[in-house]
This record gives structure tokens, sequence and C-alpha cells, in this order.
């Protein structure tokens, strides 16, 4: 019968421990992962900043590239109209050229035929006139042709000259835009690459901001199990209290207190305290079925009182039917209200913790099927509840 007590109540005690160490490890495990959200936000916090940082330069870079490349399309267009100019020249260069290489033709035949047809000399165009008009006609038409055809081919010449030099102008232009431009293509290329790598940047950070954030959420879900186990190991707990509490009135539960005393019945609970009403000195147990209950001795002693108080007419009164224990420590206990005839105990006799001495009954100043339990401490009414397992 001991070993099954102590078994029963090692079983109890090792549940007791396991919800108790069950219950820490959540506690322990909600302040980690509490401390674990509040670093994942922190971090995330860092990343959005950093994210948000690396973004304005991407922004900065952006404008500085569009300005860039404004520039660079303006020298573009800059750029297509002196080719415009320049193509413009060469093609009037060409037309000069045939032009000059046309009337150096004209000339060259004209001089061959006044050749063939003599000196063109002054004498020879004399010599060769018919007539002086006809001299006159064909001096003039010689020289002057000669004169008009150089004349012309220098102006030619010249015009095609400057044109030329224009062209060389232009060329000259363009070559300085082409600088300019290739330099501010090599600005918008560095910008740009800057930019590609703050780009890159932003989608690290997003990609590191997204992967935080799943962790974070994780550990929500860890909080969230982890309070929900924490609620049901509280639900178990009070359940087991309960059962436990319920175990201490059956009778494998009723070890002696720090005092060294048990309770003076089993399976049933203090329905009224100390004091539960004006001049109660005592506690009373009760409920279902307690009437005919064994009444035991709370702690060894010597029985002082075992008696029956009753009126003249034979009725009951007070304490009906009790009895007073000597625990020859300084303290004494009463039962009172026992079952008609049911004290097993006579003055001066000596009882065993856990003894029965009577029944509970209903006797004396009672409304109802009770053990009224009394601690005296010097002959002086406490209260007993402290003194209980
Ligand atoms: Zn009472």
């Amino acid at each position: 019968m001991k070993k099954i007590v102590l078994k029963i109540l090692g079983i109890v005690l090792v549940a007791i421990f396991f919800l108790q160490s069950n219950m820490a490890i959540a506690a322990s495990s909600l302040s980690d992962v509490n401390k674990q959200i509040e670093e994942k936000e922190e971090e995330i916090d860092e990343i959005q900043e950093e994210k948000s940082a690396t973004m304005n330069e991407v922004e900065e870079l952006t404008l500085q590239i569009s300005e860039y490349q404004n520039q660079i399309d303006e020298l573009d267009s800059k750029i297509d109209n002196l080719n415009n100019q320049i193509s413009e020249a060469e093609s009037k260069i060409n037309e000069a050229q045939a032009e000059y290489d046309k009337q150096e033709e004209l000339l060259e035949a004209r001089l061959v035929v006044a050749y063939e047809e003599g000196e063109t000399s002054y004498l020879d165009v004399l010599l060769a006139s018919e007539s002086i008009t006809d001299f006159i006609s064909n001096y003039y038409l010689v020289t002057e042709l000669a004169t008009s055809d150089a004349e012309l081919l220098e102006s030619i010449q010249k015009q095609k000259e400057e044109i030329e030099q224009a062209k060389t102008n232009l060329e000259n232009s363009k070559k300085e835009l082409d600088t300019s431009k290739a330099s501010k293509q090599s600005v918008a290329t560095q910008l740009q690459s800057s930019k590609n790598e703050k780009d890159a940047k932003v989608a690290q950070l997003s990609s590191d901001e997204k992967q935080a954030q799943a962790e974070l959420e994780q550990f929500e879900a860890d909080k969230r199990e982890i309070q929900a186990e924490l609620a049901r190991i509280a639900a178990e707990e009070a359940k087991k209290q309960q059962s436990n509490g319920n175990n201490n009135y059956n009778s494998v539960a009723n070890n002696p207190s720090s005092s060294g005393y048990i309770r003076p019945i089993v399976g049933y609970s203090i329905t009224t305290g100390w004091y539960g009403y004006a001049g109660h000195t005592g506690v009373d147990f009760s409920g279902s079925g307690i009437a005919g209950k064994p009444v035991l001795a709370a702690k060894a002693g010597t029985v002082v009182t075992s008696t029956a108080l009753k009126n003249s007419d034979g009725t009951y009164r007070s304490y009906g039917e009790y009895i007073v224990i000597n625990h020859h420590d300084g303290t004494m206990t009463l039962y009172a209200h026992g079952a008609p005839g049911s004290r097993l105990v006579r003055e001066g006799q000596s009882v065993s913790q856990g003894q029965q001495i009577m029944s509970v009954g209903t006797t004396g100043n009672s409304t109802g099927y009770h053990l009224h339990f009394e601690v005296r401490v010097n002959g002086k009414p406490v209260n007993p509840a402290p003194y209980l397992p």
C-alpha cells in the first residue's frame, strides 16, 4: 500500500516537474524569439535605410546620365549639321572642280584653234585678218576670250579654295565636337557603370530585405506557436493542479504538513473557514456523502475530552459529540458534531496520527453533516488551515 502511494506521488511529482520544465522552456523560447524578432526588425530597418539611400543615389545618377545624354544628343545634332555642311561643301567643291575642268578644256580648245589659225600675237592676228574690222574682231576675240577665260578659271579656282577653307573649318569644328562628345560619352559611361553598380546593390538589398522579412515571418510564426504551447501548458497545469488538489483530499495525498498535521478527514475540503462567520473559531469540512465518514486524529496524542454535550431534555447542544486531543507540543485539536455514539476513543487514551476517532455527524449546533475542526495553541483557538497539508 505504501509503495503504491509513493509510486503515485512520484508520478505526480514527475508530471509537475515536466510541466514546469516545459513551461520554463516555452517561456525562455518566447523570450528568445522575441529577441530574435526585435533583432530581425532592426536588421530590416537598416536594410531599408541603406536601400532608400542607394535608391536616392541611383535617382541622382539617372538625372546626371540623362543630362549628359541630352548634351550628347545636342552635340550629335550639331555634328550631323556640320556633316551636312561638309558634304554640301564637298559637292560645291566638286561642282567648282567640274566647272574649272570644263572651262580649262574650253580655253585649251580655243587656244588650240587660235594656235592652229596662227600666232596669236598682235601681228599674227593683224596679218591673218582680211580687214581691219576682221582684225579688230579677231584680236578682240582672242585676247578678250583668253583674258576672260583666265579670269574665269582664276575665279573658279579661288571659289574652290574658299569652299575648301570653309570645309576645313567645318571639319575642325566637327573634330572639336567629336572630342567633346567623346569626353561626355566617357563620363556618361562612367555614370552608367556607377548606376549599374547601385542598381545591383538595390537589387541585393531588396533580396536581403525579402530574406529578412521571410525570417521575421518565421520568427513570428514560431512566437505564435510558442504562445499557443504556453497557453496549452498553462491549461494543462491548471487541470493537473485541480486534480492534484482533489488528490489531496484522497487518502494518497494526506501527508503530514510541515507542522506534522494531516487532514482530519479525507476527500472533503474546507467549506467554511476560520471566522467564516462571527465567532467561528475553527474550520468546517463538508460535502456530498460526508455523513458517517471517518474522523481522523490529525496528529498523535492523548485524548483529553471525549464526550457529548446535551441539553437537559437530552437533545445535543454546542459541539455535540466531540473529542479533544492533546499533542504534547503546546497544541490540541478539537473534532465536533460527530455522529451519535460514534466516538471510538475515551479520555486518557493515546491515539496515533490518522487513527479514526469517530464518524461525521451533525450533532449539536449544526445545520447539516460536517466536521468542525479546531486547533488550540496553549488553549486558545487559532486558524487551523496553516497547520494542515
Ligand atoms: Zn464549525
